[in-house]
């Protein structure tokens, strides 16, 4: 660990209740349902005077014990809960977690020597702002919360004991760096780190991944399964990929689903670089990757009349929170509106949404307005998510954030 790291760990380490949040009578139901994030709006009062990163009871307004959790005035989470059972979150309760969770992914047969999983899936698995992915030897940690930040050498060395890896990398968001006060510099490592990308494998493929510097902690795993769905319906066919990535559903379409041809686009130039080369490393020659902004993209295609047998749309997240969703659904709307109108009638639409705040029945009558406005038939034959090493925990419904409609459009 770097020096410069050791000395902005916060002197507070310990896990005492610090404090206790009183939350208002009318706001008390989504926590007694284990919801795990209390909201400003939420709070009456805050007793104690608790430092940013302690733990905290949340109690109701008669002083009955609700949860406990971890506190940052920072956040607009302002507490994140972990037990709602009067019991320390100490080094014991974080390895029990993290035991629990790697368990399901070794059950699923996931957890691979060259594989890649997602081993913990925050609030999924009761570690709401931990996220971590193993890549082969390789775990990649998104912090996500301050209260990891804090906690970061403990869930290292629980990590090392339990699994060993070659090297470990903590990273962070640039977005929720701030929102977080989270102030470490990302990356930080640990052990042996690969300081250019490595191979792992996916559906047969070996795909490239930069652990250090990749979007997120370098591959979208959640798709794993949606990618294998879509490859099925591209046989003999030329297939659009937007949002392409590193090339992801691409490789698979031409490779596991013997596309005729297929072309990606991204506007990260550096993806781009990744998915070439990622062509290349398999021999898969019928793809064609260039950058581009997907709207303009789409609008130069149909206006060249470039057509399409299936189009698959996996765009970054459009709606941050409540406030922007109007504006998130004009843009699915856009975008769905785009791709319809290049591909061939009776073909496939392979569409996707990771907007927590988007519900799958939002999604729907997104689908429902396009197919108003092109006056063309949708046919919905797969409502998919994400892959089961991102489960969904019916108490905190944001964790229901993936929707993967396949489409046949008339
Ligand atoms: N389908 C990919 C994952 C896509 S993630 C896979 O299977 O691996 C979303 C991608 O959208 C990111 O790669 C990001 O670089 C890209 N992106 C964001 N805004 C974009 C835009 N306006 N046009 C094109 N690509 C965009």
């Amino acid at each position: 660990m770097s020096e410069a790291w050791s000395k902005k760990l916060p002197t507070n380490m310990n896990h005492e209740v610090c404090g206790r949040i009183v939350i208002r009578p009318d706001r008390v139901r989504p926590f007694l349902e284990r919801h795990p994030w209390v909201r400003a709006t939420s709070i009456e009062l805050i007793e104690g005077a608790p430092p940013d990163g302690s733990v905290v009871d949340v109690v109701s307004r008669q002083g009955k014990f609700i949860a406990r959790g971890i506190f940052n005035s920072r956040s607009q989470i302002r507490v994140r809960l972990y037990t709602w059972q009067d019991q320390p979150l100490d080094e014991p309760f974080w390895r029990h977690r993290l035991e629990s969770a790697i368990a399901l992914r070794r059950q699923l047969g996931l957890d691979t020597p060259n594989g890649a999983t997602r081993l913990v899936f925050s609030e999924s698995d009761g570690l709401s702002g931990l996220i971590i992915d193993k890549y082969r030897d390789f775990l990649v940690l998104q912090v996500n919360a301050l209260g990891f930040q804090q906690r970061l050498e403990t869930i290292v060395g629980i990590l090392q004991e339990l699994l060993n890896p070659k090297g470990i990398i903590a990273r962070t968001d640039m977005e929720i760096r701030d929102q977080e006060g989270i102030t470490f510099e990302s990356p930080v490592t640990w052990g042996n780190v690969p300081p250019g990308p490595i191979l792992v494998q996916e559906h047969g493929l070996d795909v490239g991944v930069d652990l250090l510097s990749g979007q997120k902690t370098g591959l979208y795993l959640d798709q794993r399964d949606n990618r294998l769905a879509a490859a099925r319906l591209v046989k003999g066919k030329r297939v659009l990929d937007m949002f392409c990535y590193t090339g992801g559903f691409s490789l698979v379409a031409s490779r596991c689903g013997q596309a005729k041809e297929v072309w990606g686009f991204d506007s990260s130039e550096k993806a781009i670089v990744m998915a070439r080369a990622n062509a290349q490393q398999n021999g898969v020659t019928n793809t064609r990757f260039e950058v581009g902004d997907a709207f303009q993209t789409l609008k130069s295609l149909r206006q060249e009349e470039e057509r399409f047998d299936v189009v698959i749309l996996d765009p970054p997240k459009f709606a941050s929170g409540k406030s922007t969703l109007p504006e998130a659904f004009r843009a699915y709307h856009y975008l769905n509106r785009l791709a319809i109108d290049v591909l061939n009638p009776g073909g496939y639409l392979v569409t996707c949404s990771c907007s927590g705040y988007v519900t799958r029945e939002d999604f729907f009558n997104v689908l429902f307005g396009v197919s108003q406005q092109v006056g063309r038939d949708i046919q919905i034959l797969e409502q998919r998510g994400a892959a089961p090493d991102h489960p969904v925990l019916v108490t905190c419904r944001e964790t229901h954030y993936l929707k993967c409609f396949i489409c046949r459009v008339l």
